[in-house]
């Protein structure tokens, strides 16, 4: 049997199987489906009883009869329970979702398998079991490590759920050979850090022998995985490297040294100072530099990119600045002619809202070269947006941006690619931008400017809102702002502004006029309308900021020092930090308060604590990815790192992510085009990755 076979000739599997798969899961060829892993196994040796549950740490197995069908609660929150006894004693059981199907295929009061992951609340329960009819796999041996898959919920409904996939690799292992598996690293790779072969691993990710050769079997597969992402980073890292030439910004002008001199408003911080000196050797590598400036919110990555602009107008260079949206290119634009005052530094500022007549005018000064620096959104990639001579192009908020936008701006410039510097506010451990951002140099910019107080976060339950609003009354007499931030699903979807337009009557009905005025801005204003609001509040006219998300990045006013985000526990653990950042900008003691309701998940719950214990954005990202990461026992399929890894995990896998770059790295020196015999492997691999996942960091 070949790898290459089509999944539909495996016995179990027919076309109308068949096409399921590869529409869900992407299952297409027998390869697919080896390569498909359990995200982990259960003891099926081992039955529980319902009295032995003490925590909601682990998936369990009960065997006892299910009773008593109810429908509760109303529109999307209705759901089914059903009582669950064994003869020790009982749990509820909870469908959301598949109801029908549920009540349609279970027999009450006959005995069931159940497995599943207890949660508490008001007692235990279990939310979707997994449920088996023990008389249906009579005979069947009940197995130590019984492998648990993935899958969407149309494939369960259709009745492919992780037994029958378990099932389904049962029959692929059983007519699967040693010799049908071809090795995908070199003999010496494997030797050096004693992997165990291919298909041995592939054999036991499903179907371990012992616990011992799981454990072998998962750091080959995850040492694979991580190699090859390094191998395919490192290479196109490298190519693009011997490939780009880039402009030399030799002297430090006077342009640059005006303004740090006399200026500046401020002393910059040491980790500002040494991120200028990193760009500043990329000017002068006389390579094309491609740069990602971390740095938490507020750490000052804006004026730090200005700095570097100047130093590239010194040198007879235009330079621009892109930002993902339409408020944060007026911020920016603002920002920046606040700080220049009267140098003679030209700033305009393009997006898609400029007038055909200021365009003309921006595209003149443009090409004629007085313009030095444009801000603006995505409008300034496009075509007709031509410059003199770009030297040095900043992009605000990578993670909004695709990779292909940052290829068009080297197209900006027809002699050489212009420098490119990436800010990002979304901090992410080490392990993650080295896999994420592996073509592009870091620095980071680990240090806040003096004086901050750190912000207090404090959670609070809707049921405490008078007191909250007393509270903003209190802040607002002191003369300070508030934002108040709704969540929303999609901007485009109508129902999900009722939330934020009721929010505002509520809001206009608790802070009247005209002692209180409220602005409110949304996705679906346009640009003017919510310039002109965005400007009410910045000018203070208005006490009370009403929004969505979209204040998420880059908002600066430093006279708001209150957050308070509705429905806190619908943020994710990131947003809720880019969203706190937007306060705690000026000299006054900042909050954030996390109002949420009183039913909230375990996991909720732990975001909202992990909010108000720390305002360190690296922990909280770190955080983020170890709640939102793999190895979480949902069967439905993971969604957590923005990369979708089969089988490593970046949080706990740092160390062997490290030996494979390591690995990779040497491979690369001793063999760039990897064109020695025993490298063969490697670069058929490589290049068969590369293509079939059209990796993010590949540029056209
Ligand atoms: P970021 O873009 O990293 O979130 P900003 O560049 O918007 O941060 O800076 C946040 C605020 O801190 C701005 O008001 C900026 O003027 C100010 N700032 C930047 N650097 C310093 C510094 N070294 N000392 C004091 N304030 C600073
Ligand atoms: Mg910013």
């Amino acid at each position: 049997m070949s790898l290459d076979t089509s999944i539909k000739y495996l016995s179990g599997v027919g076309p109308k199987k068949a096409e399921n798969l590869a529409k869900e899961l992407n299952i297409n060829t027998f390869e697919d489906l080896a390569y498909y892993f359990p995200y982990k196994h259960i003891d099926k040796s081992k039955f529980y009883f319902t009295t032995d549950i003490t925590s909601d740490a682990v998936a369990i197995q009960l065997k006892g009869v299910i009773n008593n069908f109810r429908m509760e609660g109303k529109g999307a929150k209705q759901r089914l329970t059903a009582k669950f006894s064994d003869e020790k004693g009982s749990i509820q059981l909870i469908w959301f979702q598949g109801i029908k199907w549920v009540m349609d295929s279970i027999v009450q009061g006959k005995e069931y398998i159940i497995f599943g992951k207890p949660s508490f609340y008001q007692g235990w329960s279990i939310a979707h079991p997994e449920i088996e009819d023990p008389m249906k796999n009579k005979g069947t041996i009940p197995i130590k490590f019984y492998p648990q898959y993935s899958t969407s919920e149309t494939l369960k409904n259709g009745k492919i759920n992780s037994r029958a996939i378990a099932a389904l690799q049962k029959n692929l292992w059983s007519v699967l050979k040693n010799t049908d598996i071809k090795e995908t690293l070199p003999g010496y790779i494997i030797n050096k850090y004693h992997l165990m072969p291919l298909y041995e691993a592939l054999r036991n990710i499903h179907f371990p022998v012992s616990e011992d050769a799981l454990n072998k079997a998962r750091a080959r597969l995850k040492f694979e995985e991580l190699f090859y992402i390094q191998l395919n980073i490192l290479k196109f890292k490298t190519e693009k490297q011997q490939k780009s030439q880039g402009f030399v910004f030799k002297k430090i002008g006077d342009i640059f040294n005006t303004f740090y001199k006399n200026y500046l408003p401020f002393q910059l911080t040491g980790a500002q100072k040494r991120v200028i000196k990193e760009i500043r050797n990329d000017f002068l590598s006389g390579r094309q530099s491609n740069r990602l400036i971390q740095g938490d919110v507020g750490s000052g990555k804006t004026l730090v990119a200005l700095m570097c602009m100047l130093i590239a107008i010194d040198n007879n260079f235009q330079t621009c600045m892109m930002a993902p949206t339409e408020i944060l290119a007026h911020q920016h634009f603002q920002t920046i002619k606040d700080f220049l005052k009267d140098m003679p530094v030209t700033v305009e500022i393009l997006t898609g809202t400029s007038t055909k007549k200021q365009r003309q005018k921006i595209h003149e000064s443009l090409e004629n070269g007085t313009l030095n620096i444009l801000v603006g959104t995505h409008a300034l990639i496009e075509d007709d947006v031509v410059f003199q001579n770009l030297g040095l192009a900043v992009i605000d908020e990578q993670h909004r941006f695709g990779v292909a936008q940052r290829a068009k701006l080297y197209g900006k410039n027809s002699i050489l690619p212009p420098h490119v510097l990436v800010m990002t506010a979304t901090p992410i451990p080490r392990t993650l931008s080295m896999t994420l951002y592996g073509d592009l140099d870091i620095s980071v910019i680990d240090e806040l400017p003096p004086g901050r107080k750190p912000i207090k976060t404090v959670h609070s339950y809707d049921s405490k809102r008078l007191m909250v609003f007393k509270f903003l009354k209190d802040q607002i007499a002191l003369g300070r702002q508030v934002y108040i931030v709704y969540p929303l699903i999609e901007e485009s979807k109508n129902f999900d502004y009722k939330d934020l337009t009721d929010g505002y009557i509520s809001i206009t009905r608790a802070f009247p006029q005209p002692q209180y005025n409220v602005s409110m801005v949304h996705g679906r204003l346009k640009p003017d309308e919510k310039e002109f609001e965005m400007q009410r509040f910045i000018k203070g006219e208005t006490q009370i900021m009403v929004a969505t998300t979209v204040i998420e990045v880059g908002v600066n006013v430093p006279n708001a020092s209150i957050m308070v985000i509705e429905s806190a526990e619908k943020f994710g653990l990131s947003q809720l930090h880019q969203l706190r950042g937007r306060v705690g900008r000026g000299d006054y003691q900042s909050y954030c308060i996390l109002m949420s309701s009183f039913k909230l998940s375990a996991d909720a719950r732990k975001r909202l604590d992990i909010m108000c214990e720390t305002t360190d954005g690296f922990k909280i990202s770190e955080e983020d990815l170890k709640l939102r990461g793999p190895g979480d026992m949902d069967s439905t399929q993971q969604s957590g790192t923005p990369m979708q890894l089969k089988i490593a995990d970046l949080i706990h896998d740092g160390g062997l992510l490290n030996i494979a770059r390591n690995e990779a790295l040497e491979v690369l020196e001793k063999d760039p085009s990897l064109s020695s015999q025993e490298n063969q492997i490697l670069k058929k691999r490589q290049i068969a990755i590369f293509n079939k996942e059209q990796h993010w960091s590949r540029i056209s």
